[in-house]
């Protein structure tokens, strides 16, 4: 079975424009330089608020601005009405991620990976969750697949997919294995999972002899070849062998923008407690 994402997250696109849309929220996106693939994501994003009726406010900085530059600028959103702060990764190299990260007011901070935040979820308290790995939670919800007692196996462990995704399943009682590059024998892991989420960014790495029959397979890569998209996971060769399977485009790329949707509203209401 599909795991369709682009329609559940229709669904919760249409629940968050109810509650927004007379609110006058607004999300500012800092950009640093002119990455091509920041640009497609910028204008996903751009969209998004467009449908929520949220006002979309573009800082597109010049690639070798200084860290001061950028802190500065921080401060001033984090002062004014601004509902949510989004730093577009990647950044030049020059700029110290976590840094800046941490600068964004943690109830602003809809990418949810200012430390507060990251604490926040590895201490199972409420505070606003990465979108990946909410919109991995969310999906595997609406299909009432339980993760309470199963193997789940995440390949990847990158601060804003891997670990987030696999504190969020620990917190509800997943048995968790964590693998990434440096993992030998990959295929001994992930043939005992009852849940595999690939996030690894490499073209079909998850082929199906590494797939335990009716699995559930959540494939979370977007690697753009030739203009076309590929997941992670062999999604012809495996779809048979498995339970559910999320497919690349229309599982988890829609889920992570209704995930945005939802973590500015929860911004929003963060907000109004001050
Ligand atoms: P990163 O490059 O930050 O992390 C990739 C992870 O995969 C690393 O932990 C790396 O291991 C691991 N890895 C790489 N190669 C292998 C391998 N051969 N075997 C096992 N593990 C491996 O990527 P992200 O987490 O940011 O993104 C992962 C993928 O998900 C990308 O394709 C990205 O485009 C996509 N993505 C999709 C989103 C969506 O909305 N659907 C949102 C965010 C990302 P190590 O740590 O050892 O280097």
């Amino acid at each position: 079975m599909i795991l369709d994402g682009k329609k559940i997250s229709e669904e919760i696109l249409l629940e968050v424009k109810n509650k927004v849309y007379d609110l006058h929220l607004s999300l500012a996106v800092i950009q640093i330089g002119n990455d091509q693939s920041s640009n497609v994501y910028i204008n996903q994003k751009k969209k998004l608020c467009n449908i929520l009726n949220i006002a979309f406010i573009h800082h597109k900085l010049d690639l070798n601005i200084s860290e001061k530059e950028v802190l500065k600028l921080i401060d001033v959103l984090n002062e004014d009405q601004t509902t949510g702060i989004l730093l577009q990764l990647p950044i030049p190299n020059h700029l110290d991620t976590k840094k800046i990260q941490n600068r964004i007011n943690y109830k602003k901070d809809v990418d949810g990976l200012n430390n507060i935040n990251v604490c926040n979820l590895i201490n199972n308290k409420p505070g606003i969750i990465p979108c990946t790995a909410k919109g991995i939670m969310t999906l595997l919800n609406k299909y009432n697949i339980k993760v309470a007692g199963k193997n789940v196996v995440v390949v990847g462990r990158s601060n804003i997919v891997g670990k987030p995704i696999s504190n969020l399943l620990l917190n509800s009682d997943a048995t968790v294995t964590v693998c990434h590059s440096k993992t030998k024998n990959l295929a001994y892991f992930t043939k005992n999972a009852d849940i595999l989420i690939a996030a690894t960014g490499k073209k079909h790495l998850i082929t199906n002899s590494m797939v335990k029959e009716g699995a559930v397979i959540i494939d979370v890569g977007i690697n753009k070849i030739d203009n076309k998209l590929y997941g992670d996971v062999d999604f012809e060769k495996i779809k048979n062998i498995s339970s559910y399977i999320t497919p690349v485009p229309g599982g988890i790329g829609p889920m992570t923008i209704a995930s945005l949707a939802e973590n500015l509203y929860d911004a929003y209401i963060l907000q109004q407690e001050d």
